[in-house]
């Protein structure tokens, strides 16, 4: 499968070029960077520490949707709808990592959905999106007088929160509880506030130092509290769950698909 590594000189954008050279059945068809970027014209393997893969980083993703027949895009919101586009016209798989969306963002992914399949995740590892699956159960199981609270920890460099892991979690407790996101979350507190509504499910977030992402679902009770936990220990987990997700991808028809499709989670 011909990919292209879009945002290619970023942590993550490095890490998926690794992740294609490791994978059988995959190649680094072409990597892209916005304009003006330093990366342009250095190869994407040199930058991603693999060795020449005789793949210059270009700024033209018209032409190298084009050729391929798959996008790996850890970017950010306005770029990946362009390339949501672009995969569109092009009727290619886009695997969209990129977090921090808005719901009305997310609308014109819908639409290029029509074309091209997408599969988009605010975290591509096994482990986030078994605990999204067990979270989901254990707010089902457990009544509102069990309050829920999602904690996140990244490194200092991340620009959005809460993180998309942590927001796919406070939705996976949502659905299990058959209520709302939207209405039910508390996404930060300061100074003198009302007591916490019963039913509310609360966000906190914490960043610092070089931590790739660690994430727990509490579930505090009367006098017992229960927390599931995952922690990331390697950014390749991603990149090689992002290559899985586009190789999934390749004999789906156009749609809008989860990690939690790509893994046989049921949800
Ligand atoms: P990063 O190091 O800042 O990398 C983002 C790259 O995308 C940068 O090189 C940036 O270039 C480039 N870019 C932005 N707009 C572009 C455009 N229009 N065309 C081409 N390239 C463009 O950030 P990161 O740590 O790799 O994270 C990227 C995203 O992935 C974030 O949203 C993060 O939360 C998410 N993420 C998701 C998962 C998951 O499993 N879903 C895991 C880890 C991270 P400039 O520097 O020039 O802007």
């Amino acid at each position: 499968m011909r990919l292209v590594v879009v945002g290619a000189g970023g942590r993550m954008g490095r890490a998926l070029t690794r992740a294609v050279t490791d994978a059988a059945g995959a190649d680094v068809a072409a990597a892209i960077e916005q304009e003006g970027s330093p990366f342009l014209g250095q190869d994407a393997g040199e930058l991603a520490g693999v060795g020449a893969l005789n793949v210059p980083v270009t700024d033209d993703p018209l032409s190298a949707f084009a050729k391929a027949d798959g996008v790996l895009d850890f970017t950010a919101p306005k770029a990946s709808i362009w390339f949501a586009e672009l995969a569109a016209q092009a009727r290619i798989v886009h695997v969209i990592g990129t977090t921090g969306w808005t719901p009305e963002e997310e609308t014109p992914l819908r639409a290029a959905a029509r074309h091209a399949r997408i599969i988009k995740s605010g975290n591509m590892s096994l482990g986030v999106n078994l605990l999204a699956s067990l979270v989901r159960k254990a707010a089902a199981a457990l009544d509102a007088d069990f309050d829920i609270e999602v904690l996140e920890m990244h490194h200092k460099h991340k620009v959005d929160a809460p993180s998309g892991t942590a927001l796919l979690l406070g939705e996976a407790a949502a659905e299990g509880r058959g209520i709302d996101l939207q209405t039910h979350s508390v996404r930060s507190r300061d100074g003198i506030m009302d007591p916490r509504k019963t039913g509310d499910i609360g966000f906190a977030t914490l960043r610092g130092g070089s931590v790739i992402g660690e994430h727990s679902v509490i579930f505090a009770g009367e006098g017992e509290r229960i927390e599931l936990t995952h922690r990331a220990e390697d950014r390749q987990l991603f990149a090689r769950g992002a290559v899985k997700a586009a190789l999934w991808g390749f004999d789906q028809k156009p749609g809008f698909y989860s990690m939690a499709d790509v893994l046989g989670l049921d949800t």
